[in-house]
């Protein structure tokens, strides 16, 4: 097998073993990578209803055949396991150096099962493999833990994939950090690493991933490096002003939420765009491993000095989300969210869901405490006061931490969450977008947007422009198309990010010369519809009510936009959500059908 080691690392923290398992390429062709070994290796080996903090779940790392070669953007590696904040699947994606290095060592993935009675860190250097008792990083934030690795270790050169405090303390939205400031961000993956008492993961490796075919990877990788080179987004905008350059395309596109999705455009949206940002604050670029794009920002503040981030999401959810201006305080929540270890998105959407329960009256000073600050809108004080102390689950801080969803419940008010299957929305009002609204509203990790990015083809005009409020076939079809689309990305181990200038059939080129095979370009979407259909089979058996939860909030449904170029739309799911389920090959009710669990092989699981 080529581009693959064949190798899976099993780790058991109740009782300390460490094996090493194999998989064949009957396998591979199957699953491709990532969420596909992640996905398997969960409806295989456990019950899809445990409790996602208990010693029952599993927490798999995984890479791509391309982590690791010299393809564009081929660093990511992807953390899979259930969720604490959905209780449905997460497959948290991330890039920088870890995934690369990781596959450096010779390892494919590693699943961490059982739970450790005292903090662990794990060390991989190439076949070497040991747990070491990590008490003394108990508490340390993403950074300090980093760097106390590499001087305990005495390697410089060590990548880490580590939890903050906010994972140690079972926050429901903790990330897992790695290279400083890159997250596996959503659905509280850190949590789970908390729940087993696992700091981190090091890697050090030393081989090189071999390719079936040197020359003609090579070749075919300069190509798809040049069409990115030479795209206007992925060689022009996000190169020079990071993925915060969609914050004026998005805003003047009336699409960019503000006040918990009560307006659609913010009126400061210029003086936190990602021009703005440039002019002020950036000192470099910073791309991930392999990446000709690089999106990431490297920042200067006096309050944090040298810090990375934000990009776009962080932006806005730090920002317009809480009617919030001020992009230094915005760069520093972004760097102490880091520091902290937990998602930027959830956080703001669980800062903006308070924000408007304090304003209807419901949330009041007394429950906050005499010295919080109040919920208001734009009052960047919150963003001060409040990280640390969701991280340390201290005072309010505690009823924070468990989600918007959790505390909009807690007051009776799940109305004012904006979010789908318990997990916070992202950057784009769908109702300026209604197929990605659709798309929300069916994604298997609940409110995401990168799983399917609709706004491609109906802002962005990738591959091609559809009017954002068609709502026909096409439209259905090309959101099923984006999330397998996506997934088979993912699996590659690339970063969607190249879908602005790469379309299916480079990824086929690209994974062909790599692995010696000879797939069509459906063959590889196959791989990600199947990963697709094994997510949703987990989140059936995980307990997901379709008709239910395959949902929007009320808001997007039924409150017309108030303002700006989508004035008076909503998003019309209910017209949209039957032909998902029937184009998808599903019941109507959304449940898989047996000719369908056939058609894909996932009878056999
Ligand atoms: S496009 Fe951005 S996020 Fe994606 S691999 Fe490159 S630098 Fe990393």
């Amino acid at each position: 097998m080529f581009a693959y080691w064949g190798k899976i690392l099993r780790v058991n923290l109740t009782d300390g073993t460490i094996k090493e398992e194999h998989f064949d390429e009957k396998f591979a062709r199957k699953w491709l990578g990532t969420r596909g070994f992640g996905i398997y290796y969960l409806l295989r080996e456990m019950d899809a209803t445990a409790d996602p903090l208990s010693p029952e779940n599993k927490i798999i790392y995984t890479t791509g055949p391309l982590t690791g070669t010299t393809a564009p953007t081929g660093g990511r590696y992807m953390v899979i396991t259930k969720s604490p904040l959905t209780g449905y699947i997460a497959m948290a994606n991330s890039g920088g150096f870890f995934g690369a290095e990781l596959k450096f060592a010779g390892w494919d993935a590693i699943i961490v099962e059982g739970a450790s009675d005292h903090p662990v860190y794990l060390y991989i250097n190439d076949e070497s493999v040991e747990l070491r008792d990590a008490s003394h990083l108990w508490g340390k934030t993403s950074t300090e833990t980093e760097e106390a690795l590499k001087e305990e270790i005495g390697d410089k050169r060590i990548r880490a994939a580590l939890i903050g405090p906010a994972g140690e303390n079972l926050v429901k939205f903790a990330a897992v950090m790695n290279d400083e400031h890159r997250a596996a961000g959503r659905g509280g993956v850190g949590a789970v690493m908390g729940s087993k008492k696992l700091k981190a993961i090091v890697v050090r490796g030393h081989k090189r991933v071999e390719v079936a075919d040197r020359a003609r990877f090579t070749s075919v990788v300069k190509e798809k490096t040049d069409k990115l080179r030479n795209d206007p987004t992925a060689g022009g905008g996000l190169p020079k002003y990071g993925t915060a350059v969609l914050v004026n395309i998005i805003n003047q596109n009336g699409l960019y939420p503000t006040r918990n999705f009560q307006y659609s455009q913010f009126e400061y949206a210029e003086e936190q765009s990602g021009e703005a940002m440039a002019a002020k604050y950036l000192i470099r670029n910073k791309p991930c491993y392999a990446c000709p794009i690089g999106c990431g920002r490297v920042n200067k503040l006096p309050t944090t000095g040298v810090t990375e981030g934000p990009e776009y999401e962080s932006i806005w959810a730090l920002g317009a989300h809480n009617g919030i201006n001020d992009l230094a305080s915005i760069i520093e929540a972004n760097h102490w969210a880091d520091e902290y270890g937990m998602d930027t998105i959830s956080l703001g959407g669980t800062l903006a869901t308070a924000m408007e329960l304090y304003e209807k009256g419901i949330l009041k000073q007394e429950d906050l405490g005499e010295e919080a600050p109040p919920f208001r809108w734009g009052n960047t004080e919150v963003l001060h006061y409040y990280i640390e102390k969701i991280a340390k689950r201290e005072g309010f801080g505690d009823k924070l931490a468990e989600g918007g969803y959790r505390l909009a419940e807690m007051y009776g008010h799940t109305e004012y969450f904006m979010g789908v299957k318990k997990q916070e929305l992202p950057a784009y009002d769908p109702r300026g977008a209604e197929g990605h609204g659709l798309g929300y509203a069916t994604n298997n990790r609940g409110g995401c947007h990168i799983k399917q990015y609709m706004i491609s083809p109906e802002i962005l005009g990738y591959p091609y422009k559809m009017d954002p409020h068609d709502i026909g076939d096409e439209k259905v079809k090309m959101v099923i198309l984006f999330q397998d689309l996506t997934a088979l990305i993912d699996a590659a181990g690339l970063c969607v990010f190249t879908t602005f200038g790469l379309g299916a059939d480079d990824y086929r080129d690209m994974l062909n010369a790599a692995l010696g095979w000879d797939f069509s370009t459906e063959d590889y979407l196959k791989i990600g519809e199947r990963i697709w259909n094994a997510e949703r089979l987990f989140n059936l058996k995980a307990g997901l009510d379709p008709l239910k939860e395959d949902t929007l909030p009320k808001r997007l449904l039924e409150e017309p936009v108030r303002n700006g170029p989508n004035k008076g739309h909503v998003v019309r799911l209910h017209l949209m959500l039957p032909k998902y389920y029937k184009f998808r090959g599903w019941t109507e009710d959304g449940k898989i059908t047996e000719e369908k669990m056939k058609e894909l092989g996932l009878n056999e699981l």
